[in-house]
């Protein structure tokens, strides 16, 4: 059964809404998106995850739940692999469709600055159920390593469905589009190696991303971070 929770992120959108940015015009903004976000309850902050047993591993194809994935990079070289850590997040739709609604009315930079604010809640949204699964995995003695989205090097896009699926996405309201996309569109599913004495991952999956140089959440190494509850 999938372990499913809301998820509270009055905390983090206040720490969000007071960061430094560039410009005092930015920072106007951000705080004006910021306030529309409680007043209106943009943000109805969601995560699911599921731990699924393996039941066999050959040729980095894993089969769990019923589903198949080719995801070789998942396979540790020690210890022994024994599930798949689904999980999925979200923060609603209703942001997109403000967002969507403020280009309309001609006021891009607010969109922008909503728009924003939206994709780092939905990463401290993503990190908070990355504690919880990892919470999961040391209350079972498992450890976890290595972590991938459909559409990373290493897990085609075409795996989408089934992560979803294995992380019961429907319990939350997440799908996946015709065109693979998480609906609501500030979603993410990931899926990550659990066994027994895993070592850390030697790689993480913003390695060979196109926008590490710049990406300010990117990570040299996953497997540090799940390791460390609430580390970034
Ligand atoms: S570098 Fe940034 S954008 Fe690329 S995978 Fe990592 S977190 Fe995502």
């Amino acid at each position: 059964m999938a372990s499913v929770s809301r998820i509270d992120v009055r905390r983090e959108l206040d720490r969000l809404a007071s960061m430094p940015v560039r410009s005092a015009a930015q920072a106007r903004m951000r705080r004006e998106a910021a306030a529309m976000i409680a007043a209106e309850h943009l943000v109805e902050a969601a995560a699911s995850f599921r731990f699924v047993d393996l039941d066999s591993c050959e040729d980095g194809q894993l089969r769990a739940g019923g589903k198949i994935l080719y995801a070789p990079r998942l396979i540790p070289e020690e210890g022994r692999l024994t599930a798949l850590a689904c999980g999925t997040a979200t923060i609603g739709d209703a942001l997109e469709r403000r967002v969507s609604a403020l280009f309309a009315e001609r006021r891009p930079a607010l969109a922008l600055a909503l728009d924003d604010l939206g994709n780092q809640l939905l990463f401290e949204v993503s990190r908070r159920l990355q504690d919880r699964m990892l919470g999961h995995a040391l209350k079972r003695n498992l450890t976890m390593a290595g972590e991938l989205r459909a559409g990373d090097p290493g897990l085609d896009l075409s795996y989408q469905p089934v992560v979803v699926q294995l992380a019961d996405g429907a319990a939350i309201g997440v799908g996946v589009s015709a065109g693979l996309a998480l609906t609501p569109l500030k979603s993410m599913a990931t899926v990550m190696g659990a066994g027994v004495d895993l070592p850390p991952a030697a790689w993480s999956r913003c390695d060979e991303c196109p926008s590490s140089q710049k990406c300010k959440l990117a990570r040299p190494q996953a497997a540090t971070a799940l390791q460390q509850p609430g580390a970034p």
